[in-house]
């Protein structure tokens, strides 16, 4: 069953430039598309709060009760260096680099990214299609696109005809971009001399003599150019026209762009009804960027090796933190933020854990707990308005903590549904990981950690290895690492 809120529920279309109310295409089913990562080396923060921000809006709308289906892809092939369509594929020159098989590559950065994303508490997507696995569903797009006229092939290439679109249709409506300020800005040599414009973008590539990735096709050996694979992909899983569309704001022009034309292309339809694009986080004021090599990965932050942060922050925090921005705010990650979040996480879970001890004898409540429930429900509704939520849990945190000292009333009822909602909220809305949330608050498990890491230090100095490896190995299978260092051992959450 839809829950009464869902009705309310409004979303900002990146199309429009407006909030809309959500109304699904069908009643009860949500069909969702995010880019997802290109899988050539590891995913940095940046890229996480995109996939923190939809696991969000997957968990709402799961929450309301809709069926969602929510597709992300793996790009595991044909995303080349430069954005014309020149220069190398990066898969291969990494796996060139690092002297492995490209599907090697692929592998071991698939994983890395699912062991991020599981720390970080998010839900796996309902389908997670790879453009290798792919195609033949790609060439078959190609031909459709061929077909409507506007594609061309040359030289055992296909490109989209970017003048031939716009004669009949409009190229950039998402990103706003006019076709004549592009042919201004772009250099003549620009992209392949194949293309009859350096705005034309590759369907499909001609392997050239050294190219590690390619597959048969009509118009010879090759791979897909990488717009294409999320055209194929979503049409596969979701139909010809789905819900939402997602990504990071940096794929609005060209990627979304161009797929919203190849949609076009193929049967006249933009495939989404709303595009939605999370903003940038930056790095101590700068953008978050592997290429101008500003940037940490989340495993750095979490064990705290790195150059930029004093210690090391638990996934929870850097969620919380996360939350703490709207997702179409720009957020800056900075030792400073951090710390304030891991303040207002801990002081936000003391909160929720003293719910279940504070005493519930009085007849009424000096807390408007419908009122509460319903402006909660009003900021999430809001275009997923997370730091408003934020700022209504806090509000009743400082209830929580009048009842402690007696300073205000609770009863029975009350206390329950406060307990429910604000379990709710964390756990299954906000996604934070309940079990490591509860050590984290635990000051009592922290001092008993730390009275085990004493027991096993003087294990080591009296060479009892056997038990002080067992004592590291439950710990760590507790979600605890022990961190050793010459004299001392210190732990952190994983
Ligand atoms: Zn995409």
């Amino acid at each position: 069953m839809i829950s009464n809120y869902a009705k309310n529920l409004k979303l900002y279309n990146s199309l429009t430039g407006k909030k809309e109310k959500f109304i699904p295409i069908q009643e009860l089913n949500v069909g969702m598309y995010v880019c997802g990562p290109t899988v050539y080396s590891n995913a940095h923060l940046g890229n996480c709060r995109t996939f923190i921000s939809f696991d969000l809006i997957y968990r709402y709308l799961k929450h309301l009760g809709y069926n969602v289906r929510y597709v992300r892809n793996l790009t595991d092939v044909g995303h080349l260096e430069n954005e014309d369509d020149t220069g190398e594929d990066k898969v291969s020159k990494k796996a060139r680099l690092e002297n492995l098989e490209p599907m090697e590559v692929v592998q071991k950065y698939t994983l890395d990214f699912h062991s991020i994303l599981n720390k970080l508490n998010t839900l796996p997507p309902s389908i997670e299609p790879s453009a290798t696995g792919h195609i033949i569903e790609q060439i078959d797009s190609i031909k459709q696109i061929l077909k409507s006229g506007f594609a061309y092939e040359k030289n055992g290439s296909v490109y989209f005809d970017i003048m031939k679109f716009n004669e009949s249709k409009t190229y950039g409506k998402l990103s706003g971009r006019k076709i004549e300020e592009m042919l201004n800005q772009s250099r003549s040599l620009d992209g392949s001399v194949d293309k009859k414009n350096p705005q034309d973008f590759a369907l499909w590539k001609k392997a050239e003599k050294n190219h590690i990735m390619f597959w048969d096709s009509p118009w010879g050996k090759g791979f897909p150019g990488w717009h294409l694979e999320c055209t194929s992909m979503s049409k596969k899983y979701l139909g010809d026209y789905f819900d939402i569309h997602g990504g990071g704001i940096d794929l609005k022009f060209p990627h979304h762009d161009c797929e919203i034309a190849q949609s076009e292309a193929i049967d006249g339809k933009n495939p989404a009804k709303f595009w939605m694009h999370t903003n940038m986080l930056t790095l101590n004021g700068k953008k978050m960027s592997k290429s101008i090599e500003n940037f940490i990965l989340p495993n750095e932050v979490f064990n705290g090796n790195n150059k930029i942060l004093s210690k090391s922050f638990s996934p929870n925090v850097v969620k919380f933190f996360i939350y703490q921005a709207h997702y179409r705010s720009v957020l800056d990650l900075s030792n400073d933020a951090l710390i304030a979040s891991e303040k207002g996480f801990k002081k936000l879970m003391s909160g929720f854990l003293s719910i279940s001890k504070l005493n519930h004898n009085s007849e009424v409540s000096d807390f408007d707990i419908d009122l509460w429930i319903s402006k909660c429900y009003a900021k999430m509704n809001d275009d997923f308005n997370t730091p408003m939520l934020i700022a209504e849990l806090f509000e009743c945190v400082k209830f929580i903590n009048n009842v402690k000292i007696n300073s205000k009333n609770l009863n029975t009822k009350d206390k329950e549904r406060l307990a429910i909602t604000f379990n709710d909220i964390l756990f299954n809305i906000l996604g934070f990981n309940s079990e490591i949330s509860k050590v984290e608050k635990s000051n009592s498990q922290n001092e008993l950690v730390e009275l085990l890491i004493k027991i096993r230090s003087q294990a080591r100095n009296d060479k009892n290895f056997t038990l002080s490896d067992q004592i590291r190995d439950e710990l760590f299978k507790l979600g605890i690492q022990l961190n050793d260092d010459k004299n001392s051992s210190s732990f952190e959450l994983i």
